[in-house]
């Protein structure tokens, strides 16, 4: 809704140059410190992964995790951490993908979902899609259901929803 948008909006903070000059980088941490902006987010959240049924979430390192893990708690389901290859210390699947120069690839524990969980990816912000449409594949491959993707924020301005879409088939992506 109109009121929770505003809410949110005024809250994330544009920092211009970062990481690097031309870009202009979305910074949710007055969003984090503000209780009424973070609870009300993670309220939305927490409605989108009863709506679709979830009984899983999955954030992406880093701020996913942020977002991700009160989500969990406030619906009532397990969280999982999708991470940088290398820091998860058990068995894992691998999905590498590819960035504006180069690639880059994550992980997921190989015995974190089980067939007939229905999962819920969690990011802050979907930019390009490629980290969403690889932790997609990792669920997939998984044996695991994906019940959709939310974010805080969509960059309308890059081809990340399209990106996505082949890999949704067909699940919802809402960007709060
Ligand atoms: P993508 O794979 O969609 O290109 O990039 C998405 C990932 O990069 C997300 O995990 C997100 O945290 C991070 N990211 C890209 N741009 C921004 C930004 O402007 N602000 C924040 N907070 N994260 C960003």
């Amino acid at each position: 809704d109109q009121e929770l948008r505003t809410l949110l909006l005024s809250r994330i903070h544009d920092v211009p140059d970062y990481p690097k000059p031309g870009v202009t980088f979305k910074d949710i941490t007055p969003l984090l410190a503000d209780a009424t902006a973070f609870a009300a987010l993670t309220d939305a959240f927490a409605g989108l992964c009863r709506e679709y049924g979830a009984t899983k979430v999955v954030g992406l390192e880093a701020r996913g995790f942020i977002l991700a893990a009160p989500v969990a708690v406030r619906a009532g389901v397990g969280f999982v951490p999708v991470r940088k290859a290398g820091k998860l210390p058990g068995a894992t699947l691998g999905q590498a993908y590819a960035l504006e120069y180069g690639t880059a690839e994550i992980e997921l524990h190989a015995d974190a979902l089980v067939p007939g969980d229905r999962v819920l990816v969690i990011d802050d912000v979907l930019a390009t899609g490629g980290t969403a449409e690889a932790s997609l594949k990792l669920i997939r491959r998984a044996g695991a259901e994906v019940a959709g993707v939310a974010v805080l924020m969509e960059l309308g301005f890059l081809p990340g929803r399209e990106r996505l879409a082949g890999e949704l088939a067909g699940a919802p992506l809402e960007a709060l």
